[in-house]
């Protein structure tokens, strides 16, 4: 049993939630906008979930979150052995369902869930729905690049495809504990193959295909694959780019380093690129096609310790070197089937669509391993959401009926950019739940996707996790509470966060500080590869006793979590500690204002001064008047104390390829060190490092 629970301040507050009357009608910060009246602040935007769709929720009051809480906090063990047991379980884990050392002063820091129980996550995800009936379903809906050109997969036929590569893999060698490196974009084949690998308790470790043959190289040495599949070429948007190139670089260059890959499996993806065109070496790679089908259909599953690794993936890098972060299979399936199903309020008859790439970790939990864990239908979507018009996700959304859709802000504030009228022309009837992730969702970006995109009837789920977490750590469960536009509300079940101050002394209430969290979670990753001392320095050692997450947040007075971006971002001016989201969100709230990022910069009267990029709504030109007005929103909304005190015009912010704004290469335009930017190899577009140099002192 856990010793030592605070009833925490969101505890009281969700308590008190519970005598509010909920449903429509009430007047909300929304719909205090849309009549044109102002009110306080942010906190008090309250919207309120409808009746309809919290009597229908799985949550559907605050007081059902609370029990179910308050059991995950205080009984984890009888909270998430009962959810572990709806999964097939070869044989059951001993008898401590978790163990834990999260203090480094006690020694190695280690988690465990579900030790000695014997399972397989493919089993989970694919057998054993068929075995309930769900062969027939649909399981994945793909959608191309190019419009018109689709296909579907039901339970079954995923996983013969499945089982044909899975035997494939084992008869070049592939063994449990192997490692393989996934380098394709969304085609079917990219879940498939993740799945392949688990069913053998082989490790995968999806790359991105948009990562330079540097970073591809760099991350095959770090894990020295048997196999590196990949395809010839693919088609993003109206650009061709030739995987298998890359791959050809990259094994190169890791050869010169020792490290010889003796397998590269490749797809012919036809669409983009023949066969006969795509340069090949003998004895090495292999054309999948050529292969896979002679395969039978069916692949006994190797079983595996629920501590027995999943995957190795890489974090995006947005603060620095990339991490190889290390889950796990049994804590994390029963993980990210759980959030899954909790924060999108899933039902089976949902069809669900997810933009992010498997390439990512949401990819991982949240395209591939949660809905398929709960049998649901996945939107695979190959294209760009731009391509070959803005208007393409809502044309998918309709094509589909796509009921829960899950993005990121950035996707969410470019197509704010380009206006309403390419939203409009679309039905979007189906859709009942939406979700964001990745960034703090500015409330104005919040209010846009809620009004426009789901006319202002579809809860938001905006998610606060890592690649770490594995899985949603702050998330709203639709229809059990009241939202409040730009945060992520409160604590998934089993996670205990707490605010600490500089001395990693908890603080209670209303309060700002550093995000940690205080016990372990089945999700969370056990290490990061080969480094297990980075793994306790970078998480552990900053506050002893904690999961660091390094990302700021403040609780408000009704306990709601707001995350305030990263700590290395926060600026301190003249003695005010100012987030780089609250700034950010001042300026998207002006109406010619698309996207923002702000930094601190050294200044001599006030410690630090706030330097703020700034790119303009399609069509707007940049002028003095503007600079001011822009400066204007920032005093009214926060103060003069947080007025920028410089505008960077900016074409373009330099963005991770998961579509995250990389502020430290900012900071180094806006003090001029631009000798120093560090590693740019993760950036989505490096050419707009030189468009914002030559933009800088204009
Ligand atoms: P690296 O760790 O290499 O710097 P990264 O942190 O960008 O890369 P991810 O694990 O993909 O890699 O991102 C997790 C981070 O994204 C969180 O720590 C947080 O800063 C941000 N984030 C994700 N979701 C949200 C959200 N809903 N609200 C606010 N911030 C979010
Ligand atoms: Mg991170």
């Amino acid at each position: 049993p856990r010793k030592n629970l605070t009833t925490s301040n969101h505890l009281r507050h969700v308590e008190s939630m519970a005598h509010l009357p909920s449903g429509a009608g009430r007047i909300t910060r929304l719909n205090a906008l849309i009549l044109g009246e102002a009110l306080a602040s942010e906190e008090d935007d309250l919207v309120f979930p409808s009746e309809d769709f919290s009597s229908q929720a799985h949550v559907s009051s605050p007081q059902k979150y609370l029990e179910m809480y308050q059991r995950s906090v205080h009984d984890p063990s009888g909270f998430w052995s009962d959810i572990a047991s709806e999964f097939y379980w070869r044989e059951k884990w001993g008898q401590q369902v978790y163990h834990e050392n999260f203090d480094v002063r006690k020694g190695k820091i280690k988690i465990e869930w579900f030790k000695g129980g014997i399972t397989n996550i493919c089993y989970n995800c694919l057998d054993r729905n068929i075995e309930s009936g769900k062969g027939d379903k649909t399981a994945i809906y793909w959608e191309g690049n190019e419009p018109g050109l689709d296909s579907s997969m039901t339970y079954n036929q995923l996983l013969a495809r499945v089982c044909q590569l899975a035997n494939y893999l084992k008869d070049v060698g592939v063994h449990k504990g192997d490692a393989v490196v996934i380098y394709l974009s969304m085609l079917m084949e990219l879940p498939i193959a993740m799945l392949a690998c688990a069913r053998i308790g082989a490790i995968h470790s999806v790359v991105f295909a948009g990562f330079s043959a540097e970073s591809l190289a760099q991350r095959i040495i770090d894990c020295r694959p048997k196999v590196v599949i990949t395809c010839n070429a693919v088609r993003r948007g109206s650009k061709i780019i030739y995987l298998k190139e890359i791959v050809d670089s990259a094994l190169l260059e890791s050869a010169q380093k020792g490290i010889v890959t003796d397998v590269c499996l490749t797809y012919e993806n036809d669409s983009a690129m023949k066969k006969e065109m795509t340069k090949w070496t003998k004895g090495r790679d292999i054309w999948w096609q050529d292969v896979i089908l002679k395969y039978p259909v069916t692949c006994d599953v190797e079983w595996v310790d629920a501590e027995d690794p999943l995957f190795l993936l890489y974090t995006s890098g947005s603060t620095g070197k990339p991490k190889g972060v290390l889950h796990t299979t049994g804590g994390y399936m029963v993980y990210t089937a759980t959030t899954f199903k909790y924060a999108f309020d899933y039902k089976p008859t949902d069809i669900y669509w997810c933009t992010a790439d498997c390439g990512w970790i949401t990819g991982h939990s949240y395209v591939t391993y949660g809905p398929l864990l709960n049998g649901a239908t996945v939107v695979v979507f190959e294209g760009a959401p731009n391509y070959p018009d803005v208007g393409r996700c809502w044309d998918i959304v309709d094509k589909y009926k796509v009921s829960i859709f899950y993005t990121a802000p950035t996707l969410v504030r470019s197509l704010m950019r380009e206006g309403d009228e390419h939203v409009s022309r679309y039905s979007r009837k189906s859709l009942r739940v939406l979700g964001s992730v990745g960034e703090p969702i500015n409330p104005s970006a919040w209010r846009w996707f809620f009004n426009v995109i789901g006319d202002a009837r579809c809860p938001i789920s905006d998610t606060w996790w890592q690649t770490e977490t594995g899985g949603f750590m702050i998330t709203p469960l639709p229809g059990a509470w009241t939202q409040k536009p730009g945060s992520a509300t409160f604590p998934f079940f089993g996670v205990q966060p707490v605010i600490v101050d500089e001395k990693g002394v908890e603080i209670e209430g209303e309060c700002s500080g550093y995000l940690c969290v205080k016990r372990s979670w089945p999700g969370a990753f056990r290490t990061l590869h080969g480094d297990h001392e980075r793994y306790e320095t970078t998480y552990f050692s900053a506050f002893p006793g904690y999961y660091f997450s390094g990302d700021g947040c403040s609780r408000d007075k009704d306990g709601y979590y707001w995350l305030t971006g990263r700590v290395d971002d926060v600026i301190n001016v003249s003695g005010h500690r100012i987030g780089t989201a609250e700034v950010e969100s001042a300026l998207v709230s002006h109406p010619q204002c698309a996207e923002a990022a702000v930094v601190g910069v050294e200044h001599e009267v006030k410690g630090q001064g706030i330097y703020a990029f700034v790119t303009l709504v399609e069509g707007v030109s940049c002028s003095d008047d503007l600079r001011k007005s822009l400066v204007m929103v920032v005093r009214n909304q926060i103060g003069a104390f947080a007025a920028p005190d410089k505008i960077h015009w900016a074409p373009g912010l330099p963005k991770t390829r998961s579509g995250k704004i990389m502020r430290r290469i900012l900071r180094k335009i806006a003090s001029r060190q631009l000798d120093e930017l560090g590693d740019t190899s993760t950036l989505a577009d490096p050419t707009v490092v030189d468009q914002l140099i030559a933009l800088a002192d204009r």
